[in-house]
């Protein structure tokens, strides 16, 4: 059996969802993230039987494994303030359904500004979040944890942030951990040659658990180490370097989860090299 591993990128879904594994597959990628609906909006249109049923059909006969969805960007879901808190779980709940629908594996979320009441706060407020999204969804998608550049008040820039929401969601078969090469970089972990790779990679895995990670999103840094800049370069062109980006693609166990390519879309020539220059990477 050869082994192909799932390198993706995020593509949209503009004229239909089932559109996405059509892009993917023409720039060579075996797995994608895509948003169920606009990002930057909170209304959205429910997902129409005939759009499921297509959006299916699509993944059988191009066998992804795994496929992964992201949160929209307006939901805060650390916030202590009732009525951003209620309308942002109303989005994760509506979320979860909409990835349970297409059969989405992982839907991955930001974790919030704790808005100055303190990381404790933060932390039990995302958790009872997903507990509730849980609760409310009789499908099979994980929520993802994503990992944050550690901008002022957010929640999730440490391991031990991490660690501490992932122990208080009750269904633990339901959630993971997404980490993104760039916001580790920016909040201060090294990841520019392997030894470093190795230490956070490492740190990790003693804190939350390498087998709680199940996403890769793999982009370089605009901003240097420590920075909390949260800017996307493209694959080797960025402060964490080719060297670097070998090195964690290289990290026992990497390869086994989807990796998923973030920098903003320019053509699809460029988007062709960045998947090959990853393919490079990993041989
Ligand atoms: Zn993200
Ligand atoms: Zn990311």
């Amino acid at each position: 059996m050869t082994f192909e591993p799932m390198l993706g990128l995020h593509v949209s879904i503009a004229g239909s969802p089932d559109l996405a594994f059509d892009r993917a597959q023409e720039v060579g990628a075996t797995t994608f993230q895509i948003f169920t609906r606009n990002p930057n909006q909170w209304k959205f249109k429910p997902l129409e039987e005939e759009t499921v049923s297509r959006f299916r059909e699509k993944r059988k006969k191009a066998g992804f494994r795994r496929i992964v969805d992201h949160m929209p960007y307006l939901p805060n879901l650390a916030s202590p303030e009732r009525s951003t808190m209620k309308i942002s779980r109303f989005s994760l709940d509506e979320e979860v359904k909409r990835c349970d629908a297409l059969g989405i594996d992982y839907l991955v979320i930001h974790l919030g500004s704790h808005l100055g009441k303190g990381i404790a706060v933060g932390v039990s407020n995302i958790a009872g979040a997903c507990n509730e999204a849980i609760a409310g969804s009789g499908g099979a998608t994980s929520i993802l944890l994503e990992g944050m550049a550690g901008q002022k008040n957010s929640v999730g820039a440490r391991f031990e942030e991490i660690r501490g929401i992932l122990d208080r969601v009750e269904d633990q078969s339901r959630v993971g951990v997404c980490l993104d090469s760039c916001h580790l970089f920016a909040s201060g972990f090294d990841l520019r040659n392997e030894e470093a790779v190795d230490n956070t990679m490492n740190l990790f895995d003693e804190v939350v658990g390498f087998d709680r990670l199940k996403v890769v999103h793999l982009n370089d840094s605009k901003g240097p180490l420590g920075s909390r800049l949260d800017r996307h370069e493209n694959i080797g062109e960025g402060k964490i370097g080719r060297k670097g980006i070998r090195s964690l693609l290289h990290y026992p166990g990497i390869t086994e989860r989807p990796i998923v390519l973030e920098t903003p879309y320019k053509d699809l020539d460029t988007e062709k090299k960045s998947v090959k220059l990853v393919r490079a990477l990993l041989s």
